[in-house]
């Protein structure tokens, strides 16, 4: 079997990996259907995130259940699963409390890019769809398995309501799906980030009102102004950098929200301006799993189409110039077939 390693900054190899195989008695082998290449593993492919030794890569998935351990009782060979980046048990306490990317047995689930793929906790981790979907949703589905879970957990975070004015920084797969989830939770005004023409328009299509081609303090100013001065009410942070940040908390009103699920990267918070900002901060890893039953469906009966992020669908043994299609920004994002 031939999967996607990381060896260093930009070199990224489709080469021959050990077939997975069942360890323990709950995992699970799944055949992807879909896969892809996501935004946080392009921090590694650029350099910007230290690698120990050659890395198989790849977080994303959805696919068919090949073969179960003898103590996995409700997912079963056949049937077409979705799983997120942390496997889970999803009955510990973080679990029951819907933070399955903090459960007490997690384990990273880190070697998607391929065709076979080792699951473990299968029970905990996969959700399966009703059928085997048609090809034309796969997309969406894998979409649900990171980026949309993870532009919806931002929406929960920020506590977006019906009528709320949302803000929206970050305009990769995940703030164009926050942009969806803000939409779909029934916000009143939904003002995008975005400097790129295609990620506009993809933020127009999945519901925002207004686009903002302003950084930083200009755009904290720009919010304001079409806030009357008040602020958002929820703003989604999905970048995950200082000024994106602080971008984010200065666009939240006194009392609003900052729902933050951008990776940090040398973000630090100033305690004074946190404390005199009065705005609620809640983020991190997205529990994926949580929602998986809830975005299933709603992509299952089309109500949803996250998978409008992919840009560019490859055969996966071209994952090379997936990564660097979205590495030079000239995909949003890329999906790849095994
Ligand atoms: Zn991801
Ligand atoms: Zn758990």
């Amino acid at each position: 079997m031939k999967g996607a390693v990381l060896y260093g900054p930009r070199d990224v190899r489709f080469e021959q990996r050990g077939t997975p195989k069942i360890v323990e008695p709950t995992d699970a082998i799944v055949r992807t259907s879909a896969t892809c290449v996501c935004g946080s593993d392009l921090w590694p492919y650029r350099g910007l995130n230290p690698i120990n030794g050659p890395t198989p890569m790849g977080h994303e998935y959805c696919g068919i259940v090949e073969e179960v351990g003898n103590a996995v009782s409700t997912i079963k060979p056949g049937q077409f699963v979705i799983g997120s980046f942390f496997a889970s048990d999803n009955t510990c306490p973080h679990c029951r409390a819907g933070y399955q990317t903090s459960c007490q047995h997690r384990e990273f689930v880190n070697t998607a890019q391929a065709p076979l793929l080792r699951v473990p906790l299968a029970d905990g981790t996969l959700v399966a769809t009703p059928e085997v979907p048609s090809a034309e949703l796969i997309p969406s589905f894998l979409a649900v398995s990171d980026v949309m879970g993870t532009g919806w957990f931002a929406a929960v975070a920020a506590n977006v309501k019906p009528g709320a004015a949302v803000a929206v920084v970050g305009d990769g797969a995940v703030g164009l799906l926050g942009v969806l989830s803000a939409k779909q939770m029934g916000a009143g005004r939904i003002i995008a980030m975005s400097r790129h023409a295609p990620r506009q328009k993809l933020a127009r299509e999945f519901g925002a009102t207004d686009i903002l081609t302003e950084r930083g303090d200009e755009a904290v100013a720009r919010i304001k102004d079409l806030t009357k001065g008040v602020g958002a009410d929820s703003v989604l942070e999905c970048v995950g950098t200082q000024e994106s940040m602080m971008q984010a908390i200065g666009s939240t009103r006194p009392g609003g929200f900052v729902g933050h699920v951008g990776v940090p990267h040398g973000v630090e918070l100033d305690g004074e301006k946190l404390f005199y900002a009065h705005v609620h901060l809640h983020g991190g890893p997205a529990p994926v799993r949580r929602f998986l039953p809830e975005l299933i469906d709603l992509v299952w009966k089309g109500k949803i189409n996250p998978g409008k992020v992919f840009d560019l669908t490859l055969p996966l043994d071209q994952v090379v110039e997936g990564y660097r299609a979205m590495g030079d920004r000239r995909a949003i994002k890329t999906l790849l077939r095994p």
